[in-house]
């Protein structure tokens, strides 16, 4: 039997180095195709509300007899939703890219401020995918103003309808948020990046 015994060894090495050497094109191959990087991101805001009207939240004013108090136009959603967008692609957050002491923007359009955050998310090769906000309010009754501040969002943003989701809760009374002392947001985006093939999938 010991004839056979080298031609043995001799396929069993042909064998192998063919198992790695498809393993290793396949490799390369699954380099060569774009991949989606997805990212998440977390926005949170609160401002102070006082006597006044309307209230200005996600883009629309809302009929209201207080006002939300800040250094812009005090829009919590629209803030929250900036800091989620520069959150998912690490580009920092709303204070630094606008911050309160420049006098430029004092009563600044949030809608604008948004824009803004917005670009600089798409040049750095990201597109959002969806967006998810909270809005904690004890009054107004949102209920009839969530689809046109979603509509809004989505309008600020180039995005279809269905990309935009705006939820509203109660403080239930307790709280800064139940005594109508502040109203906040919340919320969360989520980003693609279609990376390119790899160069030195090519060259094996
Ligand atoms: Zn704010």
């Amino acid at each position: 039997m010991w004839p056979f015994r080298p031609l043995f060894r001799h396929f069993r090495n042909r064998f192998v180095a063919a198992i790695f050497n498809s393993t290793n094109s396949v490799t390369t191959w699954f380099k060569t195709i774009p991949m989606t990087l997805i990212r998440v991101g977390i926005g949170h805001d609160t401002h102070r509300l006082e006597p006044g009207g309307p209230l200005r939240l996600g883009g629309i004013d809302v009929p209201f007899d207080r006002q939300a108090v800040g250094h812009s136009d005090a829009d919590v959603l629209l803030h929250a939703l900036t800091d989620a967008l520069l959150g998912a692609a690490a580009l920092g957050d709303i204070g630094e890219l606008f911050p309160d002491n420049d006098p430029a923007n004092r009563d600044r359009d949030s809608g604008q401020m948004l824009q803004i955050a917005h670009a600089q998310v798409e040049a750095a090769g990201y597109r959002v995918v969806n967006i998810d906000g909270i809005v904690f309010a004890e009054k107004p009754k949102l209920k009839d103003y969530k689809p046109q501040i979603a509509r809004r969002i989505s309008e600020l943003l180039n995005l279809n309808p269905d990309q935009v989701n705006v939820k509203a809760k109660t403080g239930e009374g307790v709280d800064a948020i139940g005594t109508l002392a502040a109203i906040a947001a919340q919320c969360v985006v989520l980003l693609e990046q279609q990376t390119s093939p790899s160069h030195t999938a090519t060259g094996g």
